[in-house]
């Protein structure tokens, strides 16, 4: 196990081990597959268009019918032709006049030109056209949208609404996506009293991590199989530890019990059950003791310390980090936002700020706010992101560029 880590080095040991523990996978019709994460190719079942067809309401003329319509000859109407009409009820060639043609209907493979009917007189023998749209125009070709074989989503890609238009178009009706991981959560310390236990006693405090984390979890897309309360004890540890491998949980997390303290049973449970520590501690701030391990079923374990901002961090960041690579999504990259002010930092931590952003004269500021302690919540209730600085950065000053990150990773705060 090791010890000390930098954020950056935390990244890349859960990026490692996050490789052998992807979600599975599962088939889901498109409305179901709304939101979910493409597990293997989608490939299209049919071309768009399916057949070469009209963008316009008019008539279909070859090319020798057009230069005759553009000396202002009137040229007869062989037949109408309806979207939905197959391309074999089509005049075999253009001997008997042109094609009366509605939009989406197949176009005539001898026609060249399509004239809109605003731009055409109808007479008794046929039609006299006054403008003619240059050659090709109005005609949507077979597969010029997308080709049947064509692998038309990858892997990792969030499935959205819009997307529907394309799967479905090109036949598309099911699509296999990663299953949504299994995550199960608990809070530790005896101080913590829940929230519908009534009002705390003498020295306890409500407990807010275990709702925040079965908040948050469920809003990055979790499905959440056990949740619950462990006093601090080695057995009620275990006892949660295997509730969660028996509920096949992919990712475990608790919050507390994971620093110096006498009752921190997080670390001594594990290593009862015979899970692999890959790292505890990380050279940031908040959230120091955070402790990264594999269950023997080969579940993820988070340790999270208890201090309120830390798990927020802690969860927001790195369990985050580990449902994307679990999903194969690539990670998230930041924005790059001036800082609103000077800022003192010294090397060997990194730093994740509560942080508000806002349109200024000059672009987006982004500046952190009062009150970075990790039990101060209130900033919490203003911040719409976070600003993260490496340990490998000292002192900043007003106007720098810094990594700005977004409080929810699925949304740019309502600024932008
Ligand atoms: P610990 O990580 O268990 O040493 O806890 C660190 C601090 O966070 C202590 O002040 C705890 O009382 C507090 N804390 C731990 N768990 C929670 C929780 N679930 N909700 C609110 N505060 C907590
Ligand atoms: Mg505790």
């Amino acid at each position: 196990m090791q010890s000390f880590v930098s954020m950056e080095e935390a990244f890349g040991l859960i990026g490692d081990v996050v490789q052998d523990r992807l979600t599975l996978i599962e088939q889901v019709t498109l409305s179901d597959a709304v939101n979910r994460y493409v597990a293997e190719p989608v490939v299209a079942q049919l071309s768009i268009p399916p057949h070469t067809n009209s963008a316009r309401d008019g008539f279909a003329l070859s090319t020798e019918q057009s230069l005759r319509a553009s000396r202002g000859e009137v040229i007869p109407i062989a037949m109408e032709i309806r979207a939905g009409d197959s391309p074999d009820q089509l005049p075999a060639d253009d001997s008997a006049g042109c094609v009366q043609i509605m939009t989406g209907a197949p176009v005539p493979p001898w026609a060249t030109h399509i004239a809109m009917v605003e731009d055409t007189e109808q007479l008794s023998a046929g039609i006299r056209v006054a403008r003619l749209s240059p050659e090709g125009m109005w005609i949507r070709h077979v597969g010029s949208d997308i080709r049947a074989g064509e692998a038309i989503l990858a892997p990792g890609r969030r499935v959205l609404p819009e997307h529907i238009q394309a799967l479905a178009s090109s036949g598309v009706t099911r699509v296999s996506v990663h299953r949504l991981p299994k995550v199960a959560v608990c809070s530790t310390g005896e101080e913590l009293v829940q929230l519908d236990a009534g009002t705390p006693g003498p020295g306890q405090i409500y407990d807010s991590n275990r709702p925040f984390m079965a908040a948050m979890l469920t809003n990055f897309g979790c499905d959440l199989v056990v949740n619950q309360h462990v006093g601090d004890s080695l057995e009620e540890m275990t006892g949660y530890i295997k509730d969660a491998m028996a509920a096949e949980a992919d990712l475990v997390v608790s919050s507390g019990a994971v620093s110096m303290g006498n009752y921190d049973f997080v670390k001594p449970a594990l290593e009862a059950i015979g899970a692999e520590l890959i790292f505890h501690k990380v050279t940031q701030k908040p959230g120091k003791p955070l402790l990264f391990a594999r269950l023997p079923n080969g579940a993820l374990y988070f340790g999270l310390p208890g201090n309120p901002v830390s798990t927020v961090v802690n969860c927001r960041f790195y369990v985050h980090y580990a449902l994307t690579g679990m999903q194969q999504r690539p990670p998230e990259s930041p924005l790059k936002l001036r800082l609103a002010h000077d800022f003192e930092k010294q090397q060997g931590q990194a730093l994740f700020l509560k942080a508000i952003v806002r349109r200024g004269k000059g672009g987006a500021m982004v500046e952190a706010l009062d009150g970075q302690e990790s039990f101060e919540t209130a900033p919490l209730l203003k911040m719409n992101g976070w600003i993260v600085l490496s340990e490998h950065v000292g002192s900043m000053s007003a106007g720098d560029l810094v990594s700005f990150f977004p409080a929810s990773p699925r949304g740019l705060p309502d600024i932008f």
